[in-house]
């Protein structure tokens, strides 16, 4: 670093700064240029000066090399998140995906036992049931809200319980303290998908966590733009065991990727909080319509968990919501919400979430759609069920969206 960046700020940040200050600020030191908005990086690999420098610093591996390995862009986004989580260390990933991959990969062997809640994203699912069962790794799927479930699952060989909070797409919401002591208790590790919440709303290692596992391509780039994913956690893993395993395995963050993430965390508190109330004001909306059967939204008092999801979430529900068309028969409730969803002229109809756009989504054809109706029922994914991942608009162009088709259901 040259003597003038140095003295700049965020070269060396003081202590007790607030979580939306280092959403904003920690990074990398600047380059000598002084740039303010951090830099990217596109490069494959660093010159070195000399062999024995070279020679020093593929030993040393916090030292540029090679992007596989590390990259100043990455490494600014993973300081950053870190910072967010309240953890000492964080790795990005190629996806959301990719982070289960690496953790996996890193904390796994055959013979190996996992503890799983029945209601984590879809690919999650397959991803530990399938790719995983090929390798010889078990995993057991249990009820995301029943705790005697988890405890009776456990066998000596356990060593992951992972959970998300709030899923998708009834916004179900586990007791993270609950779920670490029943961890820890069997020498198990506890991870938790953080993708809905971020820590905007929810820092998963202040209930006991051990590992944070996000998909950055959700509200962290927060515009729909790139795909990302990270594991935050403390140092022992994420540096001795995680790290190894990327710098073989190379499921890495491009930079690019990563600079429009670290982008994105600066407004990510700001988004966090006006897209959960704007979600609330929506599914308050919902409740009062008398088309709608049923809404699922944690900030709503009738939300089962609603309590908890409140002290777990600083206060807030997420910007996530579902809702239930009345209906007599599983065809008539299909053709139900296909006609509110045909209906909307603003809001996007795509299986994504976490974007300043709205997106409304059918799970049961969608997300849901390669599961049995049986296996359906039992995840409690109706016919009549709509998925709302609210966004920027205002919020009465998107209730006067859902206005359009819910107004004209009687003419089906
Ligand atoms: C999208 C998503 C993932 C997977 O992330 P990708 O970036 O799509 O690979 C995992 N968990 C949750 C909760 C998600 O929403």
């Amino acid at each position: 670093m040259s003597e003038e960046a140095r003295r700049i700020a965020r070269a060396t940040l003081p202590e007790g700064l607030r979580p939306e200050t280092l959403a904003v600020r920690t990074a990398l030191p600047p380059s000598q240029h002084c740039e303010n908005s951090e830099g990217l990086f596109l490069t494959s690999a660093y010159v070195q000066p000399d062999a024995a420098t070279s020679a020093q610093r593929f030993a040393d591996s916090e030292d540029f090399t090679y992007s596989r390995t590390s990259n100043p862009t990455v490494r600014s986004l993973e300081a950053r998140l870190a910072a967010m989580e309240g953890t000492e260390g964080a790795i990005a990933t190629a996806t959301g995906m990719s982070a289960i991959l690496l953790l996996c990969m890193g904390l796994l062997k055959a013979g190996d036992h996992v503890l799983c809640s029945r209601s984590v994203f879809g690919t999650t699912i397959n991803l530990f049931a399938k790719e995983f069962g090929k390798f010889g790794v078990e995993t057991t799927f249990v009820s995301q809200t029943e705790l005697a479930e988890w405890r009776a699952a456990l066998r000596p060989n356990t060593r992951l319980l992972f959970a998300e909070t709030p899923t998708n797409p009834l916004t179900e919401v586990c007791d993270i303290r609950a779920l670490a002591d029943i961890a820890h208790g069997a020498g198990a590790l506890l991870v938790v998908d953080n993708t809905y919440s971020t820590p905007a709303l929810q820092q998963p290692t202040r209930f006991g966590a051990d590992l944070v596992m996000h998909s950055a391509t959700k509200y962290m780039d927060g515009q729909g733009r790139v795909m990302g994913g990270a594991l935050c956690g403390p140092n022992r893993l994420i540096k001795d065991v995680f790290g190894p395993v990327m710098r073989t395995a190379g499921m890495v963050l491009s930079p690019f990727n990563a600079w429009v993430i670290l982008k994105g965390l600066e407004t990510l508190s700001l988004r966090m909080k006006a897209q959960s109330e704007q979600a609330l004001a929506v599914a308050r909306w919902l409740e009062a319509r008398p088309e709608v059967a049923r809404v699922y939204c944690p900030a709503l008092p009738s939300h089962p968990q609603h309590e908890l999801a409140m002290r777990q979430q600083s206060g807030q529900g997420g910007a996530v919501l579902s809702f239930e068309l009345k209906a007599d028969t599983p065809e008539a409730a299909r053709a139900a919400a296909f006609h509110v969803i045909n209906s909307t002229r603003v809001l996007s109809i795509a299986t994504n979430l976490g974007d300043t756009k709205s997106i409304i989504t059918h799970p049961a054809t969608t997300s849901h759609g390669r599961l049995s109706e049986a296996q359906r029922q039992a995840a409690g994914i109706s016919q009549g069920l709509i998925r709302l991942a609210v966004g920027l608009e205002h919020v009465d162009d998107i209730t006067d969206d859902l206005n359009r088709g819910l107004s004209t259901l009687n003419s089906l």
